[in-house]
Order: C-alpha cells, then sequence, then structure tokens
C-alpha cells in the first residue's frame, strides 16, 4: 500500500464549521447483548427472509436499469400500512421515502431550512437534528423540555414567536426520553408555526410510534388539516429493518413535492424497495412481536422502579433511568458484564433498548451487580 501522507493545514479545504467534528454514531462493539440502538432484537423471520431473497432476486434482473425515481408502488404500501397502523388514509403522492429517515430529515432541512433560517427543536432530543442543520447552513436552536422532558406549549410557542424557524421538530415518542407529546402540544405548535412569517413546517418525529401506549394518538390524525405537517417514521424499528435503511414521512402534497425536488436522483435503490416492499407484506406479524416488545418494555420499567430506580415515561423501544453520579463507570460495568447499553441523555441518566427477555434479564442482572442492589 501506498502511505498516506497527513494533509498539512491549510491543503484541504474545510468548510470553518467542521474543524474537530468526527463522524456521529455510537460505539459498534462485539458484545453479546446489544442494546445500545434501539434496534428491534428479533431478527426477520425465515418467512420474512424467502419473501425478502425473492424480491431481490426480481429487483436483480433488473439492475442494469436506474430505479424507479418516483417508486409510487412503495409509496402506496406504506400509505396503505399507515392507514391500518393509525386509521389515517393518505394518497400515494403524500408519502415520501429515503434511505432511513435521516435522509428523510435532510431532505426537509435541504428543502424547507438553508442560509439565513433556523431550525428548531426542544432538547434532550436526537442527536442528529444539529448535524442536518450544520450540513444544510441552517441556523440551530433548542429550547428545553421540561422536567419530565414534555414541551411546554406556552413556552414553544413564545420560543417559536421569537425566533421564527422555518423548520420545527418535534420528536414523539422523544429520543432519548422515550416520551410521547401530547397531541393537544403539538397543535399549539402547528398553530404558532403558521403564525411565522414566510411560513414554517413542523416535522413530528415518529420513529418509535409503533410501541406508544394504548390511548397515544399519532400526529397522523391532524395531517387534513396541517399543510404544514409532516410525519416521519421508519422501518428501522418497529420493522426489524434497521439494516434496510428505509425511512419515510407523510404529509401534504405540496410539502412532499418540495422534497422531491432536492432528492438525489434514483436516491432509493430497486433493491431497496423491493426489500421493504416485501417486508411491508408481512405488517400483521411483525406488528404482532411489536405487541410483546412494548409487554417487554412496561415490565422492564416496573422492575427499574421496584428496584428504586427512577424512569422516563416510556412509549418507546428504550428506557431512559436515572444512575446519579459516575454515569460512566456504570456504563462501562455494565459492558464488563458483556452488555452494551447507551451513554446519552441528561448527566445522570443511562438509555437501555428493550431487547428479548433473555437480553433484557442479562441487563437487569448485571445493573444491579453494578448499582450493588
Ligand atoms: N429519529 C429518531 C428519533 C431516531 O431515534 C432515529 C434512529 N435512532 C432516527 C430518526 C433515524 O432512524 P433511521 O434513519 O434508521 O430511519
Amino acid at each position: 500500500p501506498v502511505a498516506a501522507a497527513p494533509a498539512p493545514a491549510g491543503v484541504l479545504p474545510l468548510r470553518p464549521e467542521l474543524a474537530g467534528d468526527v463522524p456521529y454514531g455510537a460505539p459498534q462493539l462485539d458484545v453479546p447483548v446489544l442494546l445500545n440502538v434501539n434496534e428491534n432484537p428479533y431478527p426477520p423471520s425465515e418467512a420474512v427472509v424467502a419473501d425478502v431473497a425473492a424480491a431481490v432476486a426480481g429487483a436483480a434482473r433488473g439492475l442494469n436499469r436506474y430505479p424507479d425515481r418516483e417508486f409510487l408502488g412503495l409509496r402506496g404500501d406504506l400509505a396503505d400500512y399507515l392507514a391500518v397502523e393509525s386509521g389515517v388514509r393518505v394518497a400515494p403522492e403524500q408519502v415520501w421515502a429515503a434511505n432511513g429517515s435521516n435522509e428523510v430529515m435532510l431532505h426537509v432541512l435541504q428543502a424547507f431550512g438553508g442560509p439565513g433560517r433556523t431550525a428548531l427543536s426542544f432538547a434532550p432530543t436526537y442527536s442528529m437534528y444539529p448535524e442536518y442543520a450544520r450540513d444544510t447552513h441552517t441556523r440551530w436552536v433548542a429550547g428545553r423540555r421540561t422536567d419530565s422532558f414534555d414541551v411546554d406549549p406556552a413556552q414553544a410557542r413564545a420560543l417559536i414567536a421569537r425566533e421564527a424557524p422555518s423548520v420545527v421538530l418535534l420528536t414523539s415518542p422523544n429520543n432519548p426520553t422515550g416520551t410521547a407529546l401530547d397531541l393537544s402540544t403539538v397543535r399549539e405548535v402547528l398553530d404558532a408555526a403558521a403564525q411565522v412569517p414566510g411560513g414554517c413546517v413542523v416535522v413530528v418525529d415518529e420513529a418509535y410510534a409503533e410501541f406508544r401506549r394504548e390511548g397515544v394518538e399519532s400526529a397522523l390524525t391532524l395531517l387534513a388539516d396541517h399543510p404544514h405537517l409532516a410525519v416521519s417514521r421508519t422501518m428501522s424499528k418497529a420493522f426489524g429493518l434497521a439494516g434496510a435503511r428505509v425511512g419515510y414521512l407523510a404529509a401534504s402534497r405540496d410539502l412532499v413535492d418540495a422534497l422531491r425536488v432536492v432528492r438525489l436522483p434514483y436516491h432509493l435503490s430497486a433493491v431497496t424497495q423491493a426489500v421493504a416492499r416485501a417486508a411491508l407484506a408481512h405488517a400483521p406479524e411483525l406488528m404482532a412481536q411489536v405487541g410483546s416488545l412494548r409487554d417487554e418494555r412496561d415490565q422492564l420499567v416496573l422492575d427499574l422502579r421496584d428496584r428504586g430506580i427512577r424512569v422516563a415515561e416510556s412509549d418507546a423501544n428504550f428506557v431512559l433511568f436515572q444512575v446519579g453520579e459516575g454515569r460512566h463507570e456504570i456504563w462501562q460495568g455494565l459492558l464488563h458484564r458483556g452488555v452494551l447499553i447507551r451513554e446519552v441523555g441528561p448527566e445522570g441518566w443511562l438509555r437501555v433498548s428493550v431487547g428479548t427477555p433473555e437480553e433484557t434479564a442479562a441487563f437487569t442482572a448485571a445493573l444491579w451487580e453494578v448499582l450493588g442492589i
């Protein structure tokens, strides 16, 4: 191999705002129990694997051609899924998809953010948002969530009026706290956004929506009256398809049409489209599995509370819990026992994804040991 010469200062014209930045990402370690990135612990069933493989073979026969740029087949399947999942029917043209909801969100910022514009969210929340803002030269403003990790409607209204953002990102259920927002709060934010001169798009990031508890409503129910609302979802969590990279959103046609302008040509490969459609055909069986993950989550919350640990209410497939001083050592102690969780969120808290019952048992056993409780 040719020795790579280090680039002397000034040779690479790196954008100054990137100086010192490192690539985002949780550690990818080879550990027996992986509970750090909110994946679905269950691999696709053999029936799903067989259908995905057949679909990929079908797509492979046409790989000399570029894929369907508009992918209305997949967008229609996603619309059908949303209708069953949340009772809200949208047209295929109101759905957009990309390589993970990360890319969907980047499209939103590319279309509606930009130099001289502001994107706003409420921390603690998903740590990728400031990166989408940085990468699209959009100013980033983070309001605060309350002590119970909720968004205070009056404070949100005041912040939106003051900062006049062109994009507001609301995460519900929120990562890393698990908190679902009341729809009345989302409505207030939509009202405040509608009063921003020049307009403001509100994205409700529902990456974890399928894990919400009984009675918690999706913001999809607000789409009909709000052309500036987008509700984003992903196949990475409930569908157990993180490796396929498929995220999507539902919104008004005009909003989706703006995203079509900024996407790269053929951004969603024929293989990705085929895999997603094959998995969507198995939605009912995958959703049954989501039910057991929800039960597992609720039990984990109870078990932690039984030992006197403070736990945030969760409508997601993970749980944020408070350990106080020395969280890094506790995280390290768990890792030492073969359990990888995530050191994220407010100081003194840790986040653990819901695994299989065996994985969750391994986690709690390790935690009691580390904490000496
Ligand atoms: N939104 C939230 C709140 C998330 O937690 C994640 C994944 N951790 C994403 C979006 C992105 O997921 P993906 O790109 O896999 O769809």
